[in-house]
């Protein structure tokens, strides 16, 4: 086989890899199909990325006919031992895990403590945890983090809920840790990750989390849309006329004082005079739509309706405290998320509420930005193990 330059060998190594992560299973004759590339071409990056242990090979018994099943050759990426470390910086709490190159199917978290209110305690609760995770030198660390996050200076910009974050030095903090390459991703475009190729044939959706803030993140075509800017889609951030709370981001009147969890429950006690947690406000809704929640969800529906009519996409996925609501609020929002979006004049606008996939999303950003960019063939000699 004539040489394959090393740009080229690292686009068909993504190409290959882009596919898997959008399938369970699969096979070297679909890998190879679905990408275009030669079988040989292919097989030999396939088997770099299995020595490398970021692929692995298992037998299936091929169909169900009884005696005469044979072995067939499935490639999946890799479960057999964790690669990554990834980490929630959560506003309330941080979680952290041990995680192989397969994505997960359900969220899981093994170890979690209080978020702190300062970078010294969070980095001595996190020196705890961090030795009860099952992986001493991961190949890259994930870090999910809330605010204006510039992923490229690896820097918090702005974090109205969580300020000890914009003067940390996250990724020197993360490598007192694990001696090991640190990525921050914007938590909103982490559970955004975490939905695609979720659903079939589904690549573009305006993703909306509803819990300690509101953010959002669209996803065209599969792929994370990012402006030149390193925020996009801040819609909670969208300033609602006759609302003059004033927001952790330095504005006042924002979407999210009055849609985020501490919005909705002071919105409750400014209303009925009690009411503390966000259980008092789901039992508020359980029976009729106070008046102060359905202006709260028409205030969401114009946001994310906006969203949709600017970006030219009929599909809202919902996730966070919101989806928690009594189906007297979430089937209103829905309702009032299609009345705002123009595309329902002409058809169907979807609006679904789904689980928070964080830790698959993060999982799907180390693929992307640690595994895709190394030359497999290269370091599969020098495997060395991990744990
Ligand atoms: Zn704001």
């Amino acid at each position: 086989m004539p040489a394959i330059p090393a740009s080229l060998r690292l686009a068909n190594q993504a190409a290959i890899l882009e596919q898997l992560l959008r399938r369970k299973a699969t096979n070297r004759a679909e890998l190879a199909g679905v990408t275009g590339m030669s079988r040989p071409t292919a097989g030999k990056i396939i088997d770099d990325l299995v020595n490398g242990g970021v692929v692995e090979e298992i037998a299936l018994l091929d169909g169900q006919r009884l005696g005469v099943g044979r072995p067939r050759q499935q490639l999946r990426l890799a479960t057999d031992r964790p690669r990554f470390v990834v980490v929630e910086l959560g506003v309330q709490w941080t979680r952290l895990s041990a995680l192989p190159p397969a994505l997960p199917e359900h969220e899981q978290w093994q170890v979690e403590f209080k978020t702190p209110s300062s970078a010294d305690s969070w980095l001595e609760r996190a020196i705890q945890s961090a030795g009860k995770l099952s992986v001493k030198r991961p190949w890259a660390v994930l870090v999910s983090t809330p605010g204006v996050v510039d992923e490229r200076a690896s820097r918090v910009l702005l974090s109205p809920n969580l300020h000890w974050s914009e003067q940390a030095d996250l990724p020197w903090m993360v490598r007192q840790l694990w001696p090991a390459p640190v990525g921050l991703v914007q938590e909103v475009l982490a559970l955004a990750l975490g939905e695609i190729g979720t659903r079939l044939d589904v690549d573009d959706f305006f993703l909306v989390d509803i819990a300690d803030g509101v953010g959002g993140a669209l996803v065209l075509g599969g792929r994370l849309y990012q402006g030149p800017l390193p925020m996009s889609a801040e819609i909670g951030h969208t300033r609602i006329p006759g609302n003059e709370r004033v927001c952790g981001c330095g504005g006042r009147g924002c979407l999210e004082t009055l849609a985020s969890e501490r919005g909705l429950i002071r919105s409750l006690s400014e209303s009925t005079g009690q009411g503390t947690t966000f259980a008092d406000v789901i039992r508020a809704a359980e029976n009729e739509l106070p008046a102060w929640m359905r202006t709260t969800l028409d205030a969401v529906a114009s946001c994310v309706g906006a969203g949709l009519n600017m970006s030219g996409v009929r599909r809202a996925v919902l996730v966070g405290r919101v989806t928690e609501l009594p189906a007297l609020a979430t089937d209103y929002l829905i309702a009032a998320i299609q009345q705002a979006s123009m595309w329902s004049r002409f058809d169907a606008v979807a609006v679904a509420m789904a689980p928070k996939r964080r830790a698959r999303g993060l999982l799907v950003a180390a693929i992307h930005r640690f595994v895709m960019p190394v030359d497999w063939s290269a370091r599969a000699v020098s495997r060395s193990p991990s744990a």
